[in-house]
């Protein structure tokens, strides 16, 4: 049965998968397999379905992942350039280095689009998984950037302060520890008892409170001031709930997804939808909610208990 469309305020946030590989073989990686057969990838079809989410909501957030969006920095530029400013713009990637791709290169389309990309997600793990560029790179980069690494299965414990240590020393850095979000359900998704990650971080920074919505949750640390967040989210992303107010049951959108091929998902997997394929016509009539992401949690800090404030 086709429910009707809901999501939050300004959209869903569109993630595009890009049309060419990584270089890594991530042990959690689920997107590797979609690189194996580049059958039908286009990123002309890309660049159609970026123009069509924008003109369906002219505010969502764009999310470029993949394989590796700065692996051929052309392409990246084409799609960018087709995205207004009306728009939040985050990239994941490695930072891939090469011979021909030096650090220039990566710093000339960093400086040439700061206006535009808003964050800069870049993958480090304590466990390397990645072939990682020189540290230096991050200090030098024109847009703020955040680590991203997922503590997966049995991470080592004592590799924990040394990680957090080396990007201390980097100005303007901020980790986020991620679940591995194959391995959340519903059920886990919010559990503190029984989580490692959460003990782990007890032991060495200071809890500062805990956001989320229906989809993931945030953990906040503090690490000798430093930005530390543990971020859990389900494997799926849409939701079949009723609503109260006027009985109908709606089908709730947090990510759409543009494929390698240009194909617009409504989900990331068959989770919950029968059919992945985004209704293009019901997304234009999708009904906004107020986003749910909201602070459960939240630690006073001492310093403002202090100050009288
Ligand atoms: S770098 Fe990213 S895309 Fe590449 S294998 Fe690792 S998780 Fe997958």
């Amino acid at each position: 049965m086709h429910h009707p469309y809901k999501t939050r305020e300004g959209g869903c946030t569109v993630t595009v998968f890009v049309p060419y590989d990584c270089n890594n073989n991530c042990p959690f990686c689920i997107n590797k397999g979609e690189y194996a057969d580049t059958t039908g990838f286009s990123l002309d079809k890309i660049c159609e379905s970026i123009k069509l989410m924008d003109e369906i909501t002219p505010k969502c957030d764009f999310v470029f992942t993949g394989g590796e969006p700065f692996a051929d920095l052309e392409s990246l530029q084409r799609m960018l350039d087709l995205i207004p400013n009306t728009h939040n713009i985050y990239i994941n990637t490695t930072l891939p280095v090469s011979e021909n791709q030096p650090e220039e290169e990566i710093l000339r389309f960093a400086e040439k689009n700061k206006n535009k990309i808003d964050c800069i997600n870049v993958s480090r793990h304590v466990q390397r998984y990645v072939v990682e560029s020189n540290d230096d790179l991050l200090a030098r980069l024109p847009i703020p950037f955040r680590i991203n690494c997922v503590l997966y299965e049995d991470y080592p414990f004592d590799e924990l302060i040394p990680f957090i240590e080396r990007f201390r020393k980097i100005p303007g850095s901020n980790i986020q520890f991620r679940f591995d979000y194959t391995a959340t359900t519903p059920e886990n998704l919010y559990d503190k008892e029984n989580d490692r990650i959460i003990r782990d971080l007890n032991k060495i920074a200071r809890y500062t409170g805990m956001d989320g919505c229906r989809m993931r949750c945030g953990f906040h640390y503090d690490y000798k001031g430093m930005e530390i967040v543990y971020h859990k989210t389900l494997p799926y992303s849409a939701i079949i709930e009723e609503d109260p107010t006027d009985g109908i049951t709606y089908c709730i959108l947090y990510d759409i997804i543009i494929k390698q091929n240009g194909d617009i998902h409504a989900d990331w997997g068959h989770d919950v939808l029968d059919e992945l394929e985004l209704d293009i016509e019901a997304y234009r009539n999708v009904k906004f909610e107020p986003y749910d992401m909201k602070w459960y949690e939240r630690v006073e800090i001492e310093l403002c208990a202090a100050s009288g404030r």
